[in-house]
């Protein structure tokens, strides 16, 4: 049994519980550790099968909660020592990963894959587990080659569908805001990545969860709209989260 939890997805927090049988690995920490038990619990994980936290960038909302949740449940932090580096963790047990070079955990094999975004280090992961492939890459201006050639492959991926160009452009960001927003280090809008997800389409049976979503500058209908019309790809078969809180658990 290969699910994945999405806890989180958004400026407000980052969280995704991969769980293999009786295994199962974080992605980002950006909730309290008690809100992040609390969805735990009602989404049916059993936090004692975790056996760590993979950090993809520090910015707040994919690290805030990192340290105290590594803590109570005494699992390592895995990242690459610049992003370690750049945020505050505490205390917390830590193991050295380097981008592009593959680590086990488990039954977990791991590629982190270098994003394009305004922190020190930023990747993706690749995750092979059970012969399948699932790729979690948000926070990224554009992607990178190696990002492509993950999705390509992805039996299941959560895709940054950040914004949409003209909510951003009439919204209410300050413009240097929206500059750092549209940038090749900064997110990916809908248009964007409809077409990585179109040009890397060739199986079938590869699902396309669309993550990050922004509340001010996206909403859930016009995120898979848009996506749906470039890629072709029928609506509801685009998965995302659809409000504050709202979690999803996708079977791969
Ligand atoms: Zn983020
Ligand atoms: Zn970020």
């Amino acid at each position: 049994m290969l699910e994945v939890h999405v806890l989180a997805s958004g400026s407000d927090g980052n969280c995704t519980v991969i769980q293999y049988d009786d295994e199962a690995i974080m992605v980002d920490a950006g909730l309290s550790y008690s809100r992040t038990h609390k969805l735990m619990e009602a989404e049916g994980i059993d936090e004692s099968a975790i056996t760590a936290l993979l950090v993809t960038h520090e910015h707040a909302d994919h690290v805030g909660g990192a340290g105290p949740i590594a803590r109570k449940l005494d699992i390592p932090i895995y990242c690459n020592p610049a992003t370690f580096g750049s945020f505050n963790h505490g205390k917390s047990e830590y193991v050295m990963t380097q981008t592009l070079q593959r680590f086990g955990v488990g039954e977990f094999s791991v590629l982190p894959l270098p994003t394009l975004h305004d922190a020190a280090d930023p990747n993706a992961y690749n995750i092979t587990v059970g012969g399948k492939n699932i790729l979690i890459a948000t926070d990224t201006g554009a992607f990178t080659f190696p990002l492509r050639q993950a999705l390509a492959d992805a039996d299941f991926a959560i895709v940054e569908a950040n914004y949409d160009q003209k909510m951003l452009r009439d919204g209410p960001y300050p413009e240097s805001l929206k500059r750092r927003i549209e940038s090749d280090h900064g997110h990916m809008c809908n248009v964007i990545s409809a077409k990585e997800i179109k040009d890397t389409a060739s199986n079938e049976n590869r699902k396309i969860f669309l993550g990050h979503l922004s509340k001010h500058n996206n909403t859930p209908d016009i995120a898979r709209e848009t996506v749906a019309r470039i890629t072709g790809i029928k609506r509801y078969k685009l998965d995302c989260l659809e409000f504050m809180g709202d979690t999803r658990t996708v079977d791969v």
